[in-house]
């Protein structure tokens, strides 16, 4: 019988654990501290329960971590991890080095079913949702656990598609009883899941980042389905009703596909629709991926479309390009890996 893995269950979820293999309540405190604050990797070492409780747990119990099965490093210390998951899928963390900040980008699906036009990882289709310990695994199974300062999820796959283990995910990650990590230095990014993103905002306190590439909605439409459901108008409505400033930002997320999304038309719609949020842009560099018209915009472009929006009053930052050297755009590394299994012959 498959055992179900601890890491990666709440405190209110220990607690069943404990009635359930009769050890004393107070024992899923000592299980989260071990799960989440020690570096310990197996039910044996939790030396604080009794000998007898630790053979019951492990009766139906696993700790559960995983390990990455390849890094990739680039020249700019930016790492790629690549994780297996059940199924013989694949998830990839990045993790982004900078200056004295680390900040790993974590998945929260594998795959996706969201068929952005311009997202290799959109291309695998989905395939499955990670669990909350899969998700909080991405940052405690990389070598550079324990000096990570921010986290981002804006990985593989929409956070909001799998809202339930993503909120436990931010949970664990925020809780006292967890790594008690400031939600200031988490952000969750969404294409705009509306219900999700409500939720969100309404249970959690860390950062909201929004993927909007175009301001006008047929053009929209046509790079993220989504636009159908959830038009970003009605995203933005919402945003609006929230209080965002120092303690909570939202950003918006913004690719520039050369000749489609760059024109001054663009920015000045952009700032439009954004008046009265006070939020600020990411502009982002097109990185080609195989099977896809769409080009990056020049230099010179990305740089008049950033001044065009800070001299509307919207703050706005180029994103720096990382790890190119290593497939940086998300998914590239995980279907490679798809690609080569599914190559391999089954014996
Ligand atoms: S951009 Fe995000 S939501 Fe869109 S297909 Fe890619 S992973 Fe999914």
């Amino acid at each position: 019988m498959e055992k179900e893995r601890l890491f990666g269950k709440t405190l209110d979820e220990l607690k069943a654990v404990a009635a359930q293999v009769g050890l004393p309540k107070f024992a899923a405190k000592q299980m989260a501290d071990w799960l989440y604050k020690k570096d310990i990797r197996s039910i044996d070492e939790m030396t604080n329960l009794s000998v007898k409780g630790r053979e019951a747990l492990k009766e139906h119990f696993e700790f559960g971590l995983s390990a990455p099965t390849k890094v990739q490093a680039s020249i700019d210390g930016t790492k790629k991890y690549l994780f297996p998951t059940d199924h013989a899928k694949f998830i990839e963390t990045a993790m982004i080095p900078e200056n004295d900040r680390k900040t790993v980008c974590v998945s929260s699906q594998v795959g996706c079913k969201m068929g952005c036009l311009f997202c290799m990882t959109g291309k695998q289709g989905f395939q499955g949702h990670l669990t909350a310990g899969e998700i909080v695994n991405q940052i405690r199974s990389i070598e550079e656990n324990g000096e990570v300062s921010n986290i981002v999820y804006m990985g593989m796959g929409e956070p909001f598609d799998n809202l339930d283990n993503v909120l436990k995910s931010v949970e664990i990650l925020t809780s006292d009883w967890g790594y008690a990590m400031s939600p200031k230095r988490i952000t969750v990014s969404t294409i705009g899941i509306l219900p999700g993103m409500k939720k969100f905002l309404e249970t959690s306190t860390a950062h909201l980042a929004v993927s909007l590439h175009s301001p006008f909605d047929e053009e929209r439409k046509q790079l993220m389905p989504i636009q159908t459901a959830y038009p970003i108008q009605k995203v933005l409505d919402e945003i609006k009703s929230w209080e965002f400033g120092r303690q909570r930002r939202v950003s918006f997320e913004y690719i520039m596909f050369g000749g489609l999304n760059d024109t001054p038309a663009h920015a000045k719609e952009l700032a439009r629709i954004l008046n009265g949020i006070k939020c600020r842009i990411n502009l982002i560099r097109f990185h080609p991926i195989p099977d896809t018209p769409l080009k990056s915009s020049d230099e010179e472009t990305l740089q008049s479309f950033k001044d065009l929006l800070n001299s509307k009053g919207i703050l706005t930052t180029i994103r720096a390009s990382r790890g190119q050297d290593i497939y940086a755009a998300c998914g590239l590394l995980s279907t490679k890996a798809l690609v080569k299994k599914e190559e391999e012959p089954d014996y």
